[in-house]
Parts: C-alpha cells; structure tokens; sequence
C-alpha cells in the first residue's frame, strides 16, 4: 500500500536488561501504520556509540525513515545528540526558541539553571528542532538524501507529545500525499475464522486501495477498512459502500459501524434509550464499575456497583438467601440471580447486571477454576450464562469483564 519504509531504533541499556519494556517502538509503529507508512524494522541497541551507529547505517540502508528514540537525557549515558551531530556532520549550536523554555522550566520548578543546562539547549546545526513541551530534551529531525532521520526522547509521553504536535503533521505532509481514511465494523460473538469465512468473497472483492484489517479483542473482532487515495470525497463514499456491504453480511453480531469501546456503546445505548443501569460484581472486583465509568457522562445511566466479594455481604447487602449459597455455592445460576434481583431492587435501575465467579484455585472450591456465572435482569426478563475462563486470575477477571459488558449490550438490545 505504501512505498515508504520506516525503521525504529530504541536505544537504552535498560532495555536490553528487560527493565523498562520498549512501548515506544509499538506506539509509535501503530501510528505509522495508521498513516500508512510500513515499518519494516524495530530493533532495540544498548547507550553504546558503536551500537548505535552500527543500528542507523543498517536500518538507513533499507528505510527512507528512521524513528529513534531514548539517549537524550542530560547525563553522561545519553549520547544520542552529540552522536547524531557528529554522523550529520553539524555542529552545536544554541536554539533560543529551547533555551527560553528550559529557563521557564527550571524557575518553575524553583531550580537553579546552571551552566550544565546550557547544553540541553543546543542541538545540531543540521537539524530541525521538534519542540518538547512537556520536557527538557528536544526532538531532532534530519534530512539526508532523501531519507528522514528523526530522534526522540525515551520518556513515553514526551516522544508522544512530540510525535502528535510536531513529527506526524510534517511526515504527512512528507511522504503522504493521498488521503488515508478508516471505516470500523465492530462485532460480538464470533471468531475471527468465523468471520473470515463468512467475508471471504467481499474481501477478495476489495479494490486495491482498500485493505482490510482483523483486529480481534476480548470477546470482540473489530474490522478495520483503511482506504487510500486523492480524492477524500469519492474515497469516503467508497469505504462506506464497502463497510455497509460487510455489515449486511456480518448483520447479527455487528456491534456498531464506529470506532468505539463496548464500554462507549453502552453508555450510547442507555442513554439515548434513557435507562439506568446497576452492577453487583463479585469476582471483577468492581472492574466492570471501573470500566463503564472511564466514559464521560457515564453518570447519567450507570447508578452505581455494589461489590460484594463475601458470602456474607452478598447475604447483608444483596439480599442472597443462606439457603441459595448453601445448597449451590457462591459460584452458581441461583447466586448470579438473586444478585441481580438484588441490585435491581436495591439499585433502582431499570437492568441489572451479576457476575460471581472463581478465578484462582481454592481448598474448599467446588467448581472449577475460571469458571464463572453472569446474569442479567431487567424489564420483568432475566438471563443467566455459564461462562469458563481458561487464563490466568488477571486475564481471566478481563475476560468477565468484558464478556459481562457484552452480555449486557446483548441483553437491552434485544429489546430494541
Ligand atoms: P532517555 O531519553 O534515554 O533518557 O530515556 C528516559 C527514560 O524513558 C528511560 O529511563 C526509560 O524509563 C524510558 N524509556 C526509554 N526508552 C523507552 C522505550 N523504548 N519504551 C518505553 N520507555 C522508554
Ligand atoms: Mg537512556
């Protein structure tokens, strides 16, 4: 799709020691691959002056961009700067523009800014400065015969904030002169071979600048249409054609036509449709509240979690007879359901959603690990699902987590 090719070097010994995992390199390949731009390599190199060199004549033999990041801090195992300098063949040079914004930095901070400081503020004469709001070292950017050389500073969000203010705008307008437009199918309830069968002549029947994308979540696959070319206004009619064609045949279990978060869809849904809905978790722990409260306005629909992780709480504050727990356990149809019955009495709401189950092995456990009941209730109806989770604890409660949101959007939607 794209002929330009980029490369990504990471450079700190702390990576290499499997102290600090290299995100850099995922987010910022993601954002390249969203413009359209193939990474063709991420290789990650010690604080070591031959290392790196080795790493930029390697990787600028097969990329006409480059993307570095780490080394520009101002201690003496940073040497990304003076040694980008050097292979450019520039100079030091003082940017005025960097200086006045360390000084506002340092008095800010209530920090002398002595005469060390001064160097943060030069970067090679050969260079154009990418400004770093939210830190001291600044991003550099290279051209040398045709190929883009850009270095970055390791800490996460300075590379970010300076990857979206100055580096991605200018590689657009660099290297991107068609339009590159997504479309987004969101489904539920099937794999992505399902999927992939049930697509497989559209897909092939895709023109060439349209690609499509699987991109497959916790209980969810999303389709990624990305388009590329000059005119925004046929291009834009042509994807919708596209991702329409593809939600007729996907239609059951079609989520939304938008990029959103199950979380997001809710939240539309209760809404819009003005119903309110509440939680009684057990084994998530409150991460499905944690979830569907990440959504600004959330508060309008979602009245609250009670989280009743021991029987007797389940008893006291959910109204779970003793009975229920004696003759079924925690962990069953009957529990799931009387927790949600009572939280849509307590709670008010117009749903109500329960999930109890066992995510790590225990003595006197009586079902298996992982497995886990899920009941929703609302509207004089009522399911309940079995579910069996095969992860680890955390992947596990991630799972419930989102197969629970899942079950709930399938629930109220069924009503719609
Ligand atoms: P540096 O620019 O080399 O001084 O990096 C500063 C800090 O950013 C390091 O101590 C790391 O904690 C973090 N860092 C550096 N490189 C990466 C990377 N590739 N991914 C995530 N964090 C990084
Ligand atoms: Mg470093």
């Amino acid at each position: 799709m794209s002929n330009i090719a980029a490369a990504i070097i990471t450079i700190g010994d702390e990576l290499l020691i499997g102290q600090t995992i290299d995100t850099n390199s995922a987010w910022i390949a993601q954002r390249l691959n969203a413009m359209g731009i193939d990474v063709l390599r991420r290789v990650a190199v010690g604080d070591d002056r031959s290392a790196i060199v080795n790493a930029i004549d390697h990787e600028l033999a097969d990329a006409s961009l480059l993307i570095i990041t780490g080394g520009l801090g101002p201690t003496s195992d940073d040497i990304t700067k003076p040694l980008l300098n050097e292979y450019f063949g520039g100079k030091m040079v003082v940017d005025a523009q960097v200086l006045e914004h360390l000084k506002v930095l340092f008095s800010r901070r209530n920090r002398p800014f002595l005469e060390r400081n001064m160097k943060q503020a030069e970067v090679p004469d050969c260079c154009k400065v990418l400004f770093n709001s939210m830190g001291t070292a600044p991003g550099m950017w290279f051209d040398k015969d045709d190929k883009v050389i850009i270095s970055l500073p390791g800490v996460p969000f300075e590379m970010v904030s300076i990857m979206e203010k100055e580096a991605l705008p200018r590689l657009q307008q660099r290297f991107i002169s068609d339009a590159l437009l997504h479309r987004t199918i969101i489904t539920a309830g099937e794999g992505e071979s399902f999927i992939a069968e049930k697509i497989a002549d559209l897909e092939a029947a895709l023109p060439a600048h349209i690609r499509l994308a699987y991109l497959p979540g916790a209980g969810m696959v999303k389709l990624r249409l990305t388009g590329r070319g000059p005119d925004t206004v046929s291009l834009t009619r042509e994807l919708e054609a596209q991702q329409n064609k593809f939600a007729e045949r996907l239609e059951k279990i079609v989520l939304a036509l938008e990029d959103l978060t199950l979380e997001q869809i809710l939240c539309r849904w209760f809404t819009e449709n003005n119903q309110t809905l509440g939680l009684a978790e057990s084994c998530t722990g409150g991460n499905i509240a944690h979830h569907i409260t990440q959504v600004p306005g959330s508060s309008v629909y979602f009245k609250g979690s009670m989280v009743c992780y021991q029987n007797e709480i389940k008893e006291t504050v959910l109204g779970v007879r003793r009975e229920t727990l004696g003759e079924f356990g925690a962990i069953s149809e009957q529990v799931a359901t009387e927790m949600a019955e009572g939280a849509l009495k307590t709670l008010a709401s117009d749903f109500a959603f329960s999930v109890t189950g066992l995510l790590s092995p225990l003595d006197e456990a009586t079902v298996p690990v992982g497995r886990v009941w899920m009941t929703v209730a609302g509207k004089g109806r009522l399911t309940t699902r079995e579910f069996n989770f095969p992860y680890d604890r955390e992947r596990n409660k991630d799972m419930a987590t989102s197969m629970g949101m899942l079950m709930i959007w399938k629930f109220v939607h069924s009503l719609t």
